[in-house]
């Protein structure tokens, strides 16, 4: 027995499964996870001392890599003066600030605590704002795990192949229209059924959750369009892509301007921190100006904030040629192997996935065509050959700046060993 599967025996006598998030449990690609003692720049380390190649980083919140020192310095210099206030700080306006400075749709921003929180609150900013009750999501797209956002979802619930989650009331569902992503035209079909009744559209701009999706040419344009011609508001998710792809965001790197956004992840550093912003107008309906009510004990917590601000000073201009160079570089790498295992492969910025289907997916229902048995013995084979990588086809791996050139030649020869395996 590893010490390992002693914790997991140990976690799941007193939590639902052993994990505390679904997807970390492997039931999807079969074998116990490691857990983690501790890591270290690019890698973790396992309570076996097995060390790992990262290619997950807390599920892309780790964009420098694992304790960056100028992140732990300033998370260790904010809870040396108090942990929490609950009350106003100058660096929560820094971090706002920095974000406003950096991405042209947001006017406002509000601090929360985690992505679920940001989604939920912009769903329920744009209903209050509009007065409509209808949101459309898109299939495969994850917003977190709250109420309205668990129809047709991606990340775990795509995993488990489960439809919904009971204990969703039917009457919250209902207000959830769905359409496939990359389908402009489901979209217009859904606002001509349900006239005057959509308060907006949201979606991951660039999947990350039913594995690296990108939008097809003008896509998001068309969605711009759609939401305007009907008054509806548009809502990027990216608390996932998020200053990750390009330089900073995904509405950077398309041209196409949301009226609210969520940000997550990065944000705060590896800290439970996120953001959701937007147009003044909108974000003008909020508590204690607006009749929209939002709140969090933790929100604008000063390490999450401290750590966020540190890291976001990371992300300049070299930092994302960096990225694109270390993609470049795995690109390269994996071309010819992903080719000849039949397989496909797709990456946005620092994103990608490795799909176990001969032709790339641009859907959801794409995606679930792919081989999952294959997927599991490639996720088996990437952890004995020393590569962690998300557990689950319906998830993205991520690149980070702390990664060198020999990393990522790391990553091509254990990714390359374990396709082979997985594949053969
Ligand atoms: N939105 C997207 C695009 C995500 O990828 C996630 C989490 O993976 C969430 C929202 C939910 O964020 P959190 O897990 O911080 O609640």
């Amino acid at each position: 027995m590893s010490r390992s599967s002693d914790l997991l025996a140990r976690a799941n006598t007193v939590i639902p499964g052993g994990v505390n998030s679904p997807v970390r449990a492997f039931k999807a690609v079969g074998g116990d996870p490691p857990f983690i003692a501790r890591g270290e720049g690019v890698e973790i380390v396992d309570e076996d001392g097995h060390r790992y190649l990262d290619l997950v980083g807390s599920w892309g919140a780790l964009i420098a890599g694992h304790a960056p020192p100028s992140v732990v310095r300033a998370a260790t210099d904010a809870i040396a003066k108090g942990s929490s206030f609950g009350a106003p700080t100058e660096a929560e306006i820094v971090l706002a600030e920095a974000l406003v400075a950096r991405i042209p749709s947001l006017d406002k921003v509000r601090l929360c605590s985690s992505g679920t929180e940001a989604t939920m609150h912009a769903v329920r900013l744009a209903r209050g704002f509009t007065g409509r009750d209808a949101i459309v999501k898109l299939e495969g797209c994850y917003h977190g795990a709250h109420d309205s956002m668990l129809v047709a979802a991606g990340s775990g619930v795509a995993t488990f192949a489960l439809p919904g989650s009971p204990g969703v009331p039917e009457g919250t569902a209902k207000n959830t229209l769905v359409a496939p992503f990359n389908d402009a035209d489901a979209v217009r079909a859904l606002f001509e059924a349900h006239p005057g009744a959509i308060a907006g559209v949201i979606l991951e701009p660039i999947a990350g959750n039913m594995g690296c999706l990108a939008p097809r040419e003008g896509y998001l344009q068309a969605l711009r369009e759609i939401c305007d011609t009907h008054g509806a508001l548009l809502i990027f998710d990216e608390v996932m892509c998020g200053l990750r792809v390009g330089r900073g965001t995904a509405q950077e790197l398309y041209g196409v301007t949301p009226d609210l956004s969520c940000f997550g992840k990065i944000v705060g550093g590896g800290f439970p921190l996120a953001v959701f912003g937007g147009r003044e107008a909108v974000m003008n309906h909020l508590a204690p100006i607006g009749p929209v009510y939002q709140a969090g004990t933790l929100s604008g917590n000063p390490v999450a904030v401290a750590a966020g601000t540190a890291t976001l000073a990371l992300l300049d201009e070299a930092a994302y040629d960096r990225l694109e160079a270390l993609g470049q570089r795995l690109d390269a790498g994996l071309a010819d192997v992903i080719a000849e295992c039949g397989c496909t492969y797709r990456r946005v910025g620092s994103m990608f996935t490795i799909f176990f289907r001969s032709e790339l997916p641009w859907s959801f229902a794409e995606v679930k065509e792919c081989d999952l048995d294959a997927f599991g013995r490639f996720l088996r084979a990437s952890l004995d050959h020393g590569v962690y990588m998300p557990p689950s086809q319906f998830e993205a791996a991520f690149l980070n700046i702390a990664l060198t050139d020999a990393d990522v030649d790391r990553a091509i020869v254990g990714l390359s060993a374990a396709l082979r395996t997985a594949t053969a």
